[in-house]
């Protein structure tokens, strides 16, 4: 699933590429994708793209004429840049293609989405606030800002495992289950610790984590074609995917546990004083 930083990647691609440019035509190839209904998607013929832009994981294209153009692409979408894009409409059908974009000269992107659960989003608004999963983003953790004291606000009196509310994006915008492995693995500490019980220094160390993890991520795939982005995201992570091998830092087997709807990996020499962490599905079950 794309996250903070592919999105803020493909916003910095899509700003060079498309800024400028006028719509030739927007075409939904599947019912579900377009959730809103007015503006009507045709009244974005012959507008220019102003600006690109991004909200938490979602992708933010405006035009000379305030409309927003927002993309989520939920667990397994991607948008596709075309210098040459077929000049027909997509057609509905079976295929992962679910929207297209097409500029005056030929160009745009299309987004696909693989598997069954179809659960890409485009929202056609006049203001971004009108996408309910935007206006409820909590703050942005690559904005200037967003400090140390905005995450000690954040995690105060919280009675939730710091892995599940690193992923919440109403409390912390753009961090999904991949980059919430790789935060806690920098910042060497459990999943499974509750926000509350941070001290000032666990905040401290948690905030770097954050900052240097993104910032990091967001400069490895700065300037790689949108196409290119996927694969970085993979070999950058250091746990996240990766149990059964073995930790960058310290050697140890990454290890891999059920959290909520899917799993999370973590190193239990970095992070768990070496003990692996109980899966709660597996015991429950075991009773
Ligand atoms: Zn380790």
């Amino acid at each position: 699933m794309p996250e903070l930083p592919e999105v803020e990647s493909l916003a910095v691609f899509l700003r060079a590429h498309a800024t400028g440019h006028t719509v030739a035509r927007a075409d939904a190839a599947s019912f579900s994708v377009l959730k809103t209904f007015d503006p009507p998607l045709a009244s974005l013929a012959g507008q220019v793209i102003s600006g690109v832009g991004r909200h938490g994981k979602f992708l933010d294209i405006s035009t000379d004429q305030g409309l927003h153009l927002i993309i989520h692409l939920a667990r397994a979408g991607w948008l596709r840049w075309r210098e040459d894009l077929p000049s027909t409409p997509p057609k509905p059908g079976k295929s992962p293609l679910t929207f297209r974009l097409a500029l005056d000269d030929g160009s745009g992107f299309d987004l696909t989405e693989q598997g069954t659960h179809k659960r890409l989003a485009v929202y056609l608004v006049h203001d971004p606030a009108d996408v309910p999963g935007v206006a409820t983003l909590g703050p942005d953790p690559l904005a200037a800002d967003f400090t140390a004291d905005t995450l000690a606000s954040l995690l105060f009196g919280r009675k939730m495992q710091i892995k599940g509310v690193l992923r919440d994006q109403r409390i912390i915008a753009g961090i999904g289950n991949a980059y919430s492995d790789e935060v806690l693995h920098a910042a060497k500490m459990s999943p499974f610790k509750i926000a509350a019980s941070l001290t000032p220094d666990d905040v401290a160390v948690l905030f770097d984590a954050i900052k240097g993890t993104l910032t990091e991520a967001v400069e490895r795939s700065a300037g790689l074609a949108a196409a290119d982005l996927k694969g970085e995201k993979k070999s950058g992570l250091r746990v996240h995917g990766r149990a059964g091998q073995a930790c960058p830092a310290c050697g140890d087997t990454i290890r891999e546990v059920s959290f909520a709807d899917s799993a999370l990996q973590y190193c239990p020499t970095c992070q768990t004083n070496g003990k692996p962490l109980a899966d709660r599905r597996l015991s429950r079950l075991l009773k």
